[in-house]
């Protein structure tokens, strides 16, 4: 190759390199201090409550939140697999699930303290925006829509990453608002949407707690006038959980509100990243016309924890990380590559993370817009090889069981309709769908038959 194409070509991949940003999301790690191996299943760790951890080993157990090796393992897997990222969300819920009395506001203090420690030290130079969850307080949901000792001190852990500004904001209602790497035209807004959990006691009488919804209408006002682009953040997601029929967390006044906030503002947000679920998912937001024009990723916990909600059969996951790729003049957020451990292989030989999926490729579509969100979704809802994937994706390949029609709905309406009536209608609208499916195909074989038997 001559010197001049040599030249040529690695000016194109400066190029090329220059279009595409990434970021780490993290969440949900849900941190077991208690964790330890022991021959008795049951005292294995705290947070299984009466259940055995009958698979334990060094790297955890579905039935528990994380000990601190897996936790460990996957901030260096971060730092194995993308070193320098352009920045880290990490939106939250660092404490295991085990009553209030086993905790305390000391506890939970110090469980923060100890991620922030790590993430800190294994990234010091990166950016990182943290949101707080439903976990990352005393007594644990009851999160206030005013100054308190846990908004305090965690500002201050923060220091090192927070603005004086945003620590100002944080320490009134836990959410802020700074421009995004310092770049001009770019922003990040990060909610603390544990004030519109309906388990959350002290907000439900209020209009706007800690006046968070006015607050970031202003902030995505102000955007638009500036011509900024905004990436959203935060823990508990509105809408419903993918797993379980009619599970929301949101109480309605605040889910409608937060719709509002979307659709008003969606021109000038790029993305919305929340946790809470612990499983891989999707939310779409639709303005009236039924276009697509707003998606909310739900990245995969930390923790396998099997959740203990009644009416969800096997509610465990693989832990997980993530990379989203995004266009870093549009914000468009254009990939997402999934990375994983294999809970029970890691506890046979050694823990190692692997690429589970980047959506591209598993879903055909050409980037991870709302437009090519959208066609995902219609993908998954017609196609069976389609959901199949999704389901499997959903538990961090942990749950390898079919996802048949009733888990169908479930997804779908979950995915595509945040709004609760529309939600409902929707459930109709696809179980009327499923059973006609089922009817035809009942027809299709006693018609085949009937034929063969003729
Ligand atoms: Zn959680
Ligand atoms: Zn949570």
């Amino acid at each position: 190759m001559s010197t001049v194409r040599l030249l040529l070509s690695w000016l194109l991949f400066k190029e090329v390199a220059a279009l595409s940003g990434n970021f780490w999301h993290i969440t949900d790690h849900h941190w077991d201090p208690t964790y330890k191996l022991t021959d008795n299943p049951e005292l294995v760790c705290a947070s299984s409550g009466k259940r055995p951890a009958a698979n334990a080993g060094k790297y955890g157990d579905y039935a528990c939140d994380s000990p601190w090796l897996l936790i460990n393992s996957s901030v260096y897997a971060m730092k194995d697999i993308l070193p320098d990222p352009d920045f880290i969300v990490w939106t939250g819920d660092d404490t295991p699930h085990v009553p209030n009395k086993d905790l305390g506001e000391e506890a939970v203090l110090h469980i923060i303290s100890n991620l922030t420690h790590i993430i800190n030290q294994v990234f010091p130079n990166t950016k990182v925006y943290p949101a707080l969850g439903n976990h990352d307080y005393h007594p644990k949901s009851q999160l206030p829509a005013g100054p308190n000792s846990i908004y305090n001190q965690t500002a201050e852990m923060w220091q090192d990453w927070l603005d004086p500004e945003s620590r100002v904001t944080f320490k009134k209602g836990g959410y802020y608002t700074e421009k995004l790497l310092n770049r001009t035209g770019f922003r990040m807004l990060a909610l603390n949407t544990n004030l519109y959990y309906d388990q959350n006691k002290l907000t439900q009488d209020m209009d706007d707690p800690a006046g968070q919804f006015k607050w970031a209408d202003q902030v995505l006002t102000e955007a638009a006038i500036n011509k900024e682009k905004v990436y959203i953040i935060g823990h508990v997601p509105p809408g419903f959980f993918e797993k379980k029929r009619s599970t929301l967390w949101f109480t309605p006044k605040f889910n409608k509100l937060y719709l509002d906030l979307i659709q008003r503002h969606h021109s000038v947000i790029l993305g919305q990243f929340f946790g809470h679920h612990h499983t891989d998912s999707f939310r779409m937001f639709y303005n009236s016309e039924g276009s697509p024009i707003s998606t909310m990723f739900l990245s995969p916990g930390v923790t396998p924890w099997k959740t203990t909600l009644p009416g969800v059969k096997d509610g465990a996951n693989n832990p997980g990380i993530r990379v989203f790729e995004y266009d870093p003049e549009t914000l468009l957020v254009k990939d997402v590559v999934t990375h994983y451990l294999n809970l029970t292989h890691a506890n046979a030989a050694r823990g190692r993370w692997e690429k589970e999926y980047r959506l591209t490729e598993s879903f055909r579509l050409p980037d991870a817009s709302p437009a090519s969100m959208h066609q995902a979704l219609e993908r998954i809802a017609n196609d069976r090889c389609y959901l199949q994937k999704y389901y499997e994706f959903n538990s961090v390949s942990y749950d390898l069981t079919e996802c048949n029609s009733e888990c169908r709905v479930d997804h779908v309406c979950a995915a595509r309709e945040v709004d609760f009536d529309r939600y409902e209608h929707c459930l109709e609208k696809e179980g009327a769908a499923a059973i006609y499916g089922g009817l035809l195909a009942v027809l299709s074989v006693a018609v085949s038959l009937v034929l063969a038997n003729r």
